[in-house]
């Protein structure tokens, strides 16, 4: 790793076509952390000149998206439409210079090269017919009505070479590199060509994306030293693929970092799963961002692509749930069992009821569905009801409502059940399933003691006496 020689400024740089993609978010979150490691700065730029791919909503998902992940830039965002003007005066001041040229070539001419390049086994690429020296070796003169491209003349000998924060070393050739457009035949300039105006003008020290960029690197690094500019780091982060291997899609499951929001998902447990998916501390799995922005660093970041486990995200969302308290769970549910029915202020105490649930739920979808049971009338199973009613089941379920006080807790409620199980003749499960069916219509539930308790005398008494008419 090279010695760090400048202020540190990363920049996450989306294109704003979709959605803000995990993948995106791992990159941003990369780019910020290395940004705080370093104590430097974190700029949001939108790279959204593809006029025909990029919307407004697009722009709002990555924006929402980065505000719920809670990764907030220092600067931007900058939006490449309105830097427009900056990049025609750059393109200006380089062919003032002679560092880049107008090409006149045709798109049928561009073919025919190719076609005779591919015939004689050679690479295809644009051969420089229009650089200024063989302008002026054949005395070439501008077509009429045709509106040319802009072409950088990229060096023609050497090699482009650079360490790569996580690849190591990349070199390559010259030879490889045609000229690049940097403009178009309407003026408009090119996706490579802005990014380098804006890495270069945002005084970017380390270029930290996917490794989908590579190829791109090259060119951007000859027009960055043809401009005399400082060259930031590089370092190219590997794809993320699905379980199968291949590179993650919506095919394997959600890949917006919204629909983990809309799934119940925590920022901080997609936050943690991000973290450590392409990038490690020992067997380090569960850490705070702090303790993050302490650890981080490219060499720690993994050459090879990462896969997405599903599970261990569930996973890890199930331990943020656990560290908050019922009333916090409370408050992030309400919204979602509301549209379920729910009515604040009825029924059981929503915090109650989340504590009890938090341990077994994966997100709070999972446990807004599960927390719904105690809001909504149970209506067992006819038949399985009748099954767990044998015997003395009926009469001790009666008692058991008699003998429960007004004001109780778990310890009191488990005295009061055993009593009732001794009186009864009966075994701990006789009773509860069947309780457990009459309360909230299902047979897995919560300990028992803890939903007599959360579910309150009256509830209890009511249900029993309803159910056994
Ligand atoms: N706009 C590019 C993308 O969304 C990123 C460009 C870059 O990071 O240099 O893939």
């Amino acid at each position: 790793m090279s010695t760090i020689n400048r202020p540190v400024r990363t920049r996450f740089a989306p294109s704003p076509t979709g959605y803000l993609h995990v993948g995106g978010a791992r990159t941003a979150l990369y780019c910020w952390a290395f940004a705080r490691h370093h104590k430097g700065q974190f700029i949001l730029r939108v790279e959204d000149t593809d006029l025909e791919r990029s919307t407004p909503e697009a722009v709002k998902a990555i924006l929402d998206g980065m505000a719920w992940l809670g990764l907030n830039p220092d600067e931007g965002p900058f939006y490449q439409m309105q830097r427009m003007d900056r990049y025609r005066a750059v393109i200006d001041d380089m062919l003032a210079k002679g560092l880049a040229y107008r090409c006149y070539c045709s798109p049928a001419e561009l073919d025919a090269m190719r076609e005779q390049q591919r015939a004689a086994g050679l690479k295809p690429r644009y051969d420089g017919r229009w650089r200024p020296e063989n302008v002026a070796k054949k005395g070439l003169v501008p077509p009429e009505g045709v509106k040319p491209v802009i072409r950088f003349k990229n060096p023609t000998d050497g090699a482009v070479s650079w360490e790569d924060g996580v690849k190591g070393r990349i070199t390559i050739s010259n030879e490889e590199l045609d000229d690049l457009i940097i403009a178009r035949g309407d003026g408009t300039p090119t996706y490579n060509f802005c990014v380098v105006v804006d890495d270069v003008e945002m005084q970017i020290s380390h270029v930290i994306r996917g490794d989908d960029h590579i190829n791109n690197t090259p060119r951007q690094i000859n027009i960055i030293r043809a401009l005399g500019a400082q060259v930031p780091e590089y370092a190219h982060l590997p794809m993320i693929h699905g379980p199968d291997g291949e590179k993650l899609s919506k095919r394997h499951g959600a890949v917006s970092v919204m629909q983990y929001d809309d799934h119940g998902y925590l920022p901080e447990a997609l936050l943690n799963y991000l973290a450590r998916l392409g990038w490690s501390h020992g067997d380090d799995e569960i850490f705070s961002m702090d303790q993050f922005i302490d650890w981080f660093g490219l060499d720690h970041c993994s050459k090879s692509a990462a896969q997405f486990d599903f599970e261990k995200l569930k996973w890890l969302n199930n331990h943020y749930l656990r560290q908050l308290s019922g009333e916090q769970l409370a408050r992030r549910v309400t919204i979602r069992m509301k549209e379920e029915g729910f009515v604040e202020g009825c029924g059981p105490d929503l915090a109650a009821v989340c504590e009890l649930l938090k341990d077994r739920a994966n997100t709070l979808e999972e446990l807004a569905e599960a927390a719904s049971m105690f809001y909504v009338e149970a209506t067992p199973d006819p038949a399985a009801l009748a099954e767990k009613l044998h015997g003395t089941v009926p009469d001790a379920l009666r008692d058991l409502a008699s003998r429960l006080p007004e004001v109780f807790d778990a310890k009191q409620a488990s005295v009061i059940t055993k009593e009732v199980l001794l009186a009864h003749g009966l075994k701990m499960p006789q009773l509860a399933m069947a309780l457990r069916l009459i309360l909230l219509g299902r047979t897995e539930t919560p300990s028992i003691d803890q939903v007599l308790v959360v579910l309150g005398k009256r509830r209890v008494v009511q249900q029993i006496e309803r159910m056994l008419v």
